[in-house]
């Protein structure tokens, strides 16, 4: 199955986000977001949008539509602002925390920015951003240059495509190489729980037989018979079904 991502350009409708001498983050981020999400889709992930036009959406619908959708990951596209105009320029990410595949994913992000000539000003953890601790994937917002500083701009308008590129390959070079474990949202559909090793055996074998991918872990003097692992609950809930029909008694446990 391929790896399916939410990309969010971030404000949009009536919010126009930061806007610098008529120039709206709004405009900015839909443009740059759909050019990372065609790079993305040539690379065989399954892309989707938070919004394709120029249409509001509150932080928390953009969350559910997140959730609901079931993807992967989530990656939030703005640009930043400063109070003074052309003082900090430079590109930074933020994430709910800095641990796990979405800090290197920024930080992934943030380096192939580096190498279009952005300054780097690192990965910030930002606990309370709603698209950050409400989405229930990894999640990512990428701060890609200041709006009120000029050299920035510059950089974004001579350079969007390799800025574009740089997104994608960030993301792309996390998902191929990841350093880390994947964040701890893992699920099993438990099929079995034994006092006696020997029906626990008996059923592995069963399923092991018909290509389920089962194991048995062993806790609190109980057998547990179980398929997986499977690292978003969608995948697990299909699976569930699947051998419900096939006869088997089954919760899904994490
Ligand atoms: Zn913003």
């Amino acid at each position: 199955m391929p790896i399916s991502i939410m990309l969010d350009a971030g404000h949009g409708g009536r919010d126009p986000g930061a806007v610098y001498n008529g120039r709206q983050e709004k405009d900015d981020t839909l443009r740059l977001t759909l050019a990372v999400g065609e790079i993305l889709q040539n690379h065989g992930l399954d892309v989707e949008y938070t919004r394709t036009t120029d249409i509001y959406q509150s932080p928390y619908e953009k969350a559910m539509e997140a959730n609901n959708a079931g993807v992967d990951y989530f990656v939030s596209i703005h640009r930043n602002s400063f109070p003074t105009d052309n003082v900090v320029s430079g590109v930074q990410s933020l994430v709910y925390n800095l641990s796990g595949i979405k800090l290197e994913m920024a930080e992934n992000i943030n380096d192939q920015l580096e190498a279009v000539g952005f300054v780097n000003l690192g990965v910030e953890a930002r606990p309370n951003l709603i698209v950050l601790n409400r989405t229930k994937m990894p999640a990512v917002l990428v701060e890609a240059g200041f709006i009120n500083s000029n050299t920035d701009n510059a950089l974004f308008d001579e350079n969007f495509d390799d800025i574009a590129q740089a997104i994608a390959s960030g993301i792309l070079d996390t998902l191929n190489h990841p350093d880390s474990v994947p964040d701890p949202s893992v699920y099993y559909v438990q099929v079995g729980s034994f006092r006696n090793p020997a029906y626990a055996n008996r059923l592995l074998n069963e399923l092991l037989e018909q290509d389920y991918t089962a194991s048995i872990v062993e806790g609190d003097g109980f057998f547990r018979v179980r398929v997986g692992s499977f690292e978003n609950l969608e995948d697990a809930a299909e699976m569930e079904q699947d051998l419900k029909r096939a006869g088997y008694p089954t919760i899904i446990v994490s």
